[in-house]
This record gives C-alpha cells, structure tokens and sequence, in this order.
C-alpha cells in the first residue's frame, strides 16, 4: 500500500545519508517530496530524479539550515509549489567533536544554529501549513541519550534539546491533530559516520546488534510515525540504534 498518497513531505538536509533515506522512503510510500541542501547541488538533483522516477512530484531547495529566512521561504515554497504541506522532517544538522577548549566559538554558535534554531524556526513555519493529520519528526542522535566519548558535550547539547522541542510541540499541536516525534538514529552508514571508518568498530560495539545501521532503517521508522497508522504516537523519542541506549 502507499499509505502516503496524496501527503506532502519537506526533509531537510535531503541530498545525501540519512536525509536522502527518508526522502526516498517517503516518496516510495506515496508522498511527494521537496528537499533542502546547503552545498550538495548535484546530489540534490540526483535525489529528485530518484523521487520523480517513483512517480512523484519533487523539488530542492538550496536552504542553509542557519538562515532562519530561508528555511521559512523552503517551508513556504513547498506548500505553495506542491499545493500543501503534511510532515516536516527535521534532518539536517552539523556534528562537532571537540574538546571544550577546542570548539571555537564560530563552531558553537553555527551548531546551535543549525541543530537547534533550525529545527525550531521550520517546525515554527511548519505549523501555519499543516492540517488534522500533520507531522513533524526531528533526528535526534543516540549521543543524546548517551555521550559516550569525550568531545561530544555540544553535540549531545543540541540533540537532546530536540527531546524539548518535541514534547513542547506535541502539547501545543496535539490539538490540531498534528504529532510531532523524535526519531534518534544510532550509527548510521553515512559520510558523517562511515561504517568502515577509524572508530567504527568502537562504535558498532556500543550497539546490543553489533553493526551500524542503513540509512533506510532509520527512514523505515520515520515513515511510520508519518503514516495515518500512527496517529496516536506523539512527544515520542523513538531510539533506532541498534540497542545502544539499552
Ligand atoms: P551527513 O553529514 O552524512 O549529512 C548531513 C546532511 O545535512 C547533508 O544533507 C547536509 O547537506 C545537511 N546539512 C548540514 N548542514 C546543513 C545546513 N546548515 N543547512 C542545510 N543542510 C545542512 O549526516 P547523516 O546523514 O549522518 O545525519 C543525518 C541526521 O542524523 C543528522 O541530524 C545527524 O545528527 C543524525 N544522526 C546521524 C547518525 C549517524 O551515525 N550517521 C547518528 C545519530 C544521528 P549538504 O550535503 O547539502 O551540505
């Protein structure tokens, strides 16, 4: 079945890893689907050739998640452009590693722009669109449940403040019969996060399966909480990690 024919969906950060996943999987279950991206111009395009393929309307906007203006004119321009909006998915973010004294300022106040700003202005401008039935989900991490190297305090910062965002919302929304969730990957194979990189093995070995995930297995969870099936989940934090938070 494609439980999402007829939705509309924005992802952003959509061109690549976790983000291209859900876009993909949301499109595959009947939505169309715009995406943002900051450099990815051409793995964007690749992406809605991919969505367009499956059948689907689809559009990218180049939206730098730190702009508060320009993730309100992506919001805005999906709705206007694919005639509504139903489930945002809050994707993009940036991950700092770095000691206290090693993370300059410029790189604290661009992630809390990012992970956190971000989130909250587009879930803002999200709002004045959806109807009985909207979504939202936020990426969160399992490094917000539990940091478990060093270097990880900004990071795990912004994260777990998505926890806040989304049960703040879930009461606001609840009303209007919009969800709103987080979803928190665990180690996910992307170019954030290689499963074949230097501290992989550590990292897999954080998980009760002992491997990383695929993005598709953290976009299989999204897709659910975006579905109709799913309507009585909300202020959710949902862990897809593997059992690294267990
Ligand atoms: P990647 O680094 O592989 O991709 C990041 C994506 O975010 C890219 O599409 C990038 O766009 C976009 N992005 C980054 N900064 C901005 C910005 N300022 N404005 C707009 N877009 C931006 O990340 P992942 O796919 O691994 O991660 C996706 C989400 O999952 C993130 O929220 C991350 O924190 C979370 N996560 C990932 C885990 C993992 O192990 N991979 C584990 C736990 C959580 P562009 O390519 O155009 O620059």
């Amino acid at each position: 079945t494609t439980t999402l024919d007829g939705k509309v969906a924005l992802v952003t950060g959509g061109a690549r890893g976790i983000g291209a996943g859900i876009a993909l999987r949301l499109a595959t279950d009947g939505a169309d689907v715009a995406i943002t991206y900051l450099r990815s111009a051409d793995r964007a395009a690749a992406v809605v050739k991919e969505i367009e393929a499956l059948g689907r309307r689809a559009l990218a906007f180049p939206a730098d998640s730190a702009e508060p203006d320009a993730l309100r004119e992506a919001v805005d321009r999906t709705a206007a452009e694919l005639g509504r909006l139903d489930i945002l998915v809050n994707n993009a973010a940036v991950f700092p590693v770095g000691a206290l004294d090693e993370v300059d300022a410029d790189e604290r106040d661009r992630t809390i722009a990012v992970n956190v700003r971000g989130p909250y202005v587009a879930a803002q401008a999200a709002a004045r669109h959806l109807g009985d039935g909207g979504r939202i989900i936020s990426i969160g991490s399992n490094v917000g449940e539990r940091a478990v190297f060093p270097g990880l305090a900004l990071y795990a910062m912004s994260k777990t403040a998505l926890a806040g965002l989304t049960r703040g919302l879930a009461r606001e929304l609840g009303p209007r019969g919009i969800t709103v969730n987080l979803v928190n990957p665990g180690p996910t194979d992307t170019d954030a996060n290689p499963a074949h990189g230097p501290n992989a093995g550590a990292v897999a070995g954080f998980t009760a399966l002992g491997r990383y995930a695929r993005p598709a297995d953290i976009a299989a969870t999204v897709a659910h909480l975006a579905a109709p099936e799913a309507a009585y989940v909300t202020g959710a934090v949902v862990n897809v990690d593997g059992g690294f938070t267990s």
